[in-house]
C-alpha cells in the first residue's frame, strides 16, 4: 500500500536525518561479533589506524603510536604531548592533552576552571582494543565532528600505557594475530602496582599525570577472556570501602546508568557492571564483581584512584570476539563517557572537592579523640536482583586445516538468554574498621615507605625536634602468608594497644592526616590492610630485623591522636 507523507512528517523526517548524522542513533542491538557497517567513518589512508589499514588483523606498535601522535600534531592546534616516563627498555610513553584552546601546563588547566579527564589504554597489552579506540576517539575530536567534546573539559589520553609490554610480540589465535605481553619488561603486572609502586610506569603516572593534573576521572581500558556473559563491555568503579563514598557512589548511581543507556541508544551495544556469573549453575544465580577478579582492594589503579576522593572507571570488553568488535565496544564506551563528562564534569568536580573538604574536616574534628574510624577490609553485598544476558555455552575449537582456535559456531553467538532473578553483588561494604589517627609517625630508617607515600602525592614532613605522642600501636604476634591472585601476600596477626607518652626523636617522618589524601595514607600505613605495604611483603625484612619470629614486635608506624613538642 502506498502512503503519501504529509508535509509536517517530511519536515520531521528531515530534522531527524540531519541530527542523526551526529548522534548515530541505532535501532537494534549488535550481539556476538557484529558491528554496524562503516561505524568508523571514512578516513583517508594517512589518518587511518593500523587495525583499519589491516582489516583488523594487526595492532599498533609503540613506534606506530608515536607516528600516529605525530600525524595528529601536524593536523590540529589542540594537542600538547608530554613524556609520562621512559621505560626500562628506553621507550617513551607519551600522553596527549587535548583542549580548546590548547593548553600546555597544569597551571593553565587550573585557570581554565575545566575538569581534567584521564583516559588510559593498554596497561595490559593483550587487551589492545582500548589503545586502538583511544586513537580513533582522538581523531574524531581533533579532525572529525567531535570537537565540541573539548567545550567543557580537558582530556588527557594515554593510548599505550605499557610500552614495553606492547612490543613483546607473540602470535595469538583470532584477531589481532600478534599481541604484546600482559606484564612490563620486568615481568610486573602494572595493574597490581598502584599501592606498592615498584614500577617505572606507575611512578611516572603518579608523578606526571595524577599529582600534576589531578584528573577528576581516571579511566582504564581492559578485556576479559572467554567469558559467558552477553555484554559487549562491562564497567566497574572504585569499590574500596575506605575511599570517600561521595565520588564512588556518584559513579555507580549517576554516571553508569546514563552512559549505559547512551551506549545502547547510540551504538546498539548492551553493557553492564564488570562481573561474571556463577558458571556451575544454569540459569545463573549471582552476578558478582569478585567472580570477575574485581575486588575491594586498592592494588588496581582505578581502585586506588578512589582513595584520592576522585572518580574512576575500569572497563573490560569480552576477550573472545574479533578485534574489530572489541575496538567498537571500547570506542562506544569512551565516546559516550566523554559526552557525559562534557555535560557533567563541573558537577563531578564539585563532588570531588566536597569530598576533599569532608576528609580534612573529619580529621580535624574527630581524630584527636580517637573517634574517627575507616575500613581496612571490604566485601560485596547485593544491590538486589537483576536480569542479565548470558550464554549457556562458549567453547573454543580448532579451525579445520589450521592450528588456530576460534569460537565454536553455535556457542556464544546471536542474542544471549536473558536470565532473571540474579543477585547483583557489586555494592562495596566495609567489614572491618580501624581508628583513623591524627597522624602517623614513621621511623627514619623506613625512608623507602616514605618515598612511596611521596610519589603518591601524600605530604610527609620530618620532625625538627623530639615529640611526645599519645595514640595506639599494633603488637604483631606473628605473620601469616596468604596466596591470592598469583601473589604470596603477608597478613599480620596481633592487636592494637593504647600507648601514652611515647617519645620520638628529631628526624622521624610524620604524616599529618589533615590533608585530602588522608584515606590513601590510611590505606598504605594501616597494619591490617591486606594489600598495602605490609600485604605486599615490603616490610618483612624490617620485621625480621627487629625480632619477629623470636618474639612479638611493635609495628613500626605509630598512630598518634595527640602530639606535643618535648
Ligand atoms: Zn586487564
Amino acid at each position: 500500500m502506498k502512503r503519501i507523507l504529509s508535509l509536517p512528517v517530511i519536515i520531521l523526517l528531515i530534522l531527524f536525518i540531519s541530527s542523526s548524522a551526529n548522534s548515530q542513533t541505532v535501532d537494534r542491538i549488535y550481539w556476538g561479533a557484529d558491528v554496524p557497517e562503516g561505524w568508523n567513518g571514512k578516513w583517508e589512508k594517512k589518518y587511518q589506524t593500523v587495525p583499519e589499514k589491516t582489516e583488523y588483523n594487526r595492532t599498533t606498535s609503540s613506534f606506530q603510536v608515536h607516528e600516529y601522535i605525530n600525524m595528529l600534531k601536524w593536523n590540529s592546534e589542540n594537542v600538547h604531548v608530554f613524556n609520562m616516563y621512559t621505560s626500562p627498555l628506553r621507550k617513551v610513553c607519551s600522553a596527549l592533552v587535548l583542549s580548546e584552546p590548547r593548553i600546555t601546563s597544569p597551571e593553565q588547566a587550573e585557570r581554565s576552571g575545566k575538569p581534567v579527564i584521564y583516559i588510559q589504554g593498554n596497561i595490559h597489552p593483550p587487551e589492545a582494543e582500548g589503545k586502538e579506540a583511544i586513537l580513533m576517539v582522538m581523531r574524531d575530536i581533533l579532525l572529525g565532528d567531535k570537537k565540541y567534546l573539548l567545550d567543557n573539559q580537558i582530556i588527557i589520553f594515554c593510548p599505550n600505557f605499557n610500552v614495553d609490554g606492547n612490543d613483546t610480540w607473540r602470535t595469538r589465535d583470532g584477531t589481532p594475530n600478534m599481541i604484546g605481553s600482559r606484564t612490563n619488561s620486568g615481568d610486573f603486572d602494572l595493574n597490581r602496582d598502584a599501592i606498592k609502586l615498584e614500577t617505572t610506569e606507575l611512578k611516572g603516572l603518579y608523578r606526571t599525570v595524577i599529582n600534576r593534573w589531578d584528573p577528576v576521572l581516571f579511566f582504564d581500558a581492559h578485556a576479559m577472556g572467554r567469558v559467558k556473559h552477553g555484554y559487549a563491555i562491562c564497567y566497574a568503579g572504585c569499590t574500596v570501602p575506605a575511599a570517600h563514598p561521595g565520588p564512588r557512589e556518584y559513579i555507580y548511581k549517576d554516571l553508569f546508568p546514563d552512559v549505559r543507556n547512551a551506549v545502547r541508544d547510540n551504538f546498539g551495544l548492551e553493557t553492564f557492571t564488570h562481573c561474571l556469573h556463577d558458571e556451575d549453575n544454569w540459569p545463573p544465580t549471582v552476578w558478582s564483581h569478585e567472580n570477575a577478579y574485581w575486588s575491594t582492594e586498592a592494588k588496581f589503579a582505578a581502585n586506588a584512584y578512589g582513595l584520592r576522593n576522585r572518580m574512576s572507571i575500569l572497563v573490560e570488553t569480552a576477550g573472545y570476539p574479533p578485534f574489530e568488535r572489541k575496538i567498537y565496544a571500547q570506542y562506544a564506551y569512551i565516546t559516550e563517557l566523554l559526552e557525559y563528562t562534557n555535560k557533567h564534569g563541573k558537577e563531578m568536580l564539585e563532588i570531588c572537592e566536597a569530598a576533599d573538604e569532608d576528609v580534612v574536616k573529619n580529621i580535624r574534628e574527630k581524630a584527636s579523640s580517637g573517634d574517627l574510624t575507616n575500613f581496612v577490609e571490604g566485601d560485596y553485598e547485593s544491590y538486589g536482583k537483576v536480569n542479565i544476558y548470558a550464554y549457556n555455552r562458549n567453547e573454543a575449537e580448532y579451525i579445520p586445516g589450521t592450528s588456530v582456535q576460534r569460537t565454536k559456531p553455535g556457542t556464544a553467538d546471536g542474542e544471549p538468554e536473558l536470565c532473571s532473578g540474579v543477585e547483583h553483588l557489586t555494592k562495596a561494604v566495609g567489614i572491618k574498621e580501624a581508628i583513623v589517627p591524627a597522624g602517623y609517625l614513621i621511623p627514619a630508617e623506613l625512608d623507602f615507605i616514605v618515598e612511596k607515600l611521596r610519589i603518591q602525592g601524600i605530604n610527609v614532613d620530618v620532625l625538627d625536634s623530639p615529640v611526645t605522642a599519645h595514640g595506639e600501636e599494633f603488637v604483631i604476634d606473628g605473620i601469616r602468608k596468604r596466596w591470592r591472585d598469583r601473589y604470596n601476600m603477608t597478613i599480620l596477626e596481633g592487636n592494637f594497644v593504647r600507648s601514652e607518652g611515647k617519645t620520638f626523636p628529631a628526624g622521624t617522618y610524620r604524616v599529618d592526616m589533615a590533608q585530602p589524601l588522608a584515606n590513601l595514607a590510611f590505606y598504605g600505613l594501616e597494619p591490617e590492610v591486606k594489600d598495602n605495604f605490609t600485604g605486599w611483603n615490603i616490610l618483612n625484612d624490617y620485621f625480621e630485623k627487629i625480632g619477629l619470629g623470636k618474639r612479638s614486635i611493635i609495628y613500626p608506624v605509630f598512630k598518634y591522636f595527640q602530639i606535643e613538642k618535648r
